[in-house]
């Protein structure tokens, strides 16, 4: 597994949950197993052991430490709620989940800053699409949002140019690592168990018991489970019985970042008007918890789930992609973004182009190399990118086959309904009911 340590963060999540070593568990151990525990799976076991205190709950994942994939590998925006579908549940998720993680941060003193971005249209013919940002945002409950003229613009972004911009005083920043690590405590203080470096390689589902099979060992067995894989859901959940609609494919986002004495270039967080059609939001620039400034990410589809380097290929996710219907239908539609992505690949000064139509001062020299992270992109049979949440019940389990970005902005509220749809449609009792 080749994880990248040049992560701001990562170097800290390192070590920092305990590592239970991969035991055999005994057939009654456990009243529900959690799989993943990146922010979702571990906000979902929080919540459930919320909900119903004394049940017997683990959290088991491959790796060594909690949120090693997407969730230690992103921007580390907290989003507002501007970009999704009013009504849609990415929408009321998100916006409930800013406002519980703000106050997460604030009550465990994670380092987080409500540090406002601003959505910049460079030309006029991106108004109309600015205009339904400002829309949607309202829609949606976002607070504080206001229109800026390139005057405005400038004195909240003084290196940024463009014909008009959307400030959302809302938006900010986190360090999810740290998040997930605190997650992870929550969740031992609870009772349950954090069992790392156990790798679930099947389940099947007998008398009222899941049995999940470990690379090591004997495996796992519970009353109930439930998948929250991030780039490997659709795996479990195809090995369980679900429909194999939607796939999940990786998408690279490669990301750069300024040199110390760039910082300046950028106060906070400059977006572009994204596509509509894409869920991509476009290579923005992004302040971190940290103090660095990053440039990204690219979304180029890759031959690994973990292909944190570029070369990095597996035979068996290449042939899960290849082999989808709704690849080739995807690349077909968009093989110029793909191959405009491409070029952001192979090109630092392409990549400093695109940030630059933003702040035009950015140059090559400005910039150094950054980290890399995998998106989970769950494509449809028709070539669709899906957007939403999806979740599925399969083999006595409950599988979230897709929760995008902003889904480690919205994590506690996502963690609320999934316990909910737990509880129901698993019928999670706990030890005692
Ligand atoms: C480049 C990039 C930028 C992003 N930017 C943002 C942002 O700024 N703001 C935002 O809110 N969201 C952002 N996101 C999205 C966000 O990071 C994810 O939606 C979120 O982290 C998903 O969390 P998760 O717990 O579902 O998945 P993950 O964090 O990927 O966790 C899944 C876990 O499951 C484990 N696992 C999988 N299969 C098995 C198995 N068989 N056995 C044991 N363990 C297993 C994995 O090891 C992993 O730890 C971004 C994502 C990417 C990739």
């Amino acid at each position: 597994m080749s994880l990248d340590p040049t992560i701001p963060g990562f170097r800290a999540a390192i070590g920092g949950s305990r590592l239970t070593a991969p035991t055999d568990v005994s057939s009654d151990a456990f009243d529900l197993v959690v799989v993943g525990a990146g922010i979702v799976g571990l906000a979902t076991a929080r919540e459930l052991l919320e909900r119903r205190p004394g049940m017997r709950v683990a959290v088991v994942d491959r790796e060594p430490t909690v949120g090693a994939h997407q969730t230690g590998h992103n921007s580390g925006v907290i989003h507002a709620g501007i970009y999704y579908a009013p009504g849609s549940l990415k929408a009321r998720l998100c916006v409930d989940g800013a406002r519980r993680l703000y106050d997460y941060c604030a009550e465990h003193r994670i380092a987080h800053e409500r540090c406002g971005k601003v959505i910049v249209a460079v030309e006029p013919s991106e108004l109309g699409r600015l205009d339904e940002l400002e829309r949607r945002g309202r829609a949606n409950g976002v607070s504080g949002l206001r229109r800026l003229g390139p005057s405005e613009l400038a004195e909240i972004e003084p290196h940024c140019r463009g014909v008009a911009a959307l400030h959302s005083p809302e938006t900010g920043i986190a360090d999810f690592p740290a998040v997930a690590r605190r997650l992870a405590r929550d969740v031992e203080a609870r009772g349950g168990r954090l069992l790392l470096g156990v790798d679930v390689t099947g389940m099947h589902r007998r008398a009222g018991e899941t049995r999940l099979a470990t690379r090591a060992g004997d495996g796992l067995a519970a009353r109930h489970a439930i998948f929250c894989a991030g780039l490997w859901a659709d795996r479990m959940a195809r090995a369980a019985g679900a429909d194999p609609d939607p796939r999940i494919v990786p998408f690279r986002g490669q990301y750069l970042r300024l040199r110390p004495d760039a910082r300046r270039l950028v106060r906070s967080l400059i977006y572009p008007v994204p596509d509509p059609e894409l869920p991509f939001l476009g290579v923005h620039l992004t302040k971190h918890v940290s103090g660095d400034v990053l440039l990204g990410p690219s979304a180029l589809l890759v031959g690994a789930r973990d292909a944190y380097r570029i070369t990095h290929v597996r035979g068996e996710d290449l042939r899960d992609t290849l082999t989808w219907p709704g690849t080739l239908r995807l690349m077909r539609r968009w093989w110029r973004t793909g191959l405009g992505e491409m070029r952001l690949q192979v090109s630092r000064r392409a990549f400093v182009r695109a940030c630059a139509r933003y702040v035009p001062e950015l140059r090559a020299e400005h910039v150094e190399d950054g980290f890399a992270g995998v998106r989970a992109q769950a494509v449809g049979r028709d070539g669709s990118l899906v957007d939403d949440f999806v979740f599925s019940l399969a083999g006595g389990a409950l599988h979230v086959r897709n929760a995008p970005s902003p889904a480690a902005t919205s994590a506690l509220a996502i963690g609320e309904v999934i316990a909910e749809r737990a509880i129901d449609e698993l019928g999670l009792a706990g030890s005692s009911g």
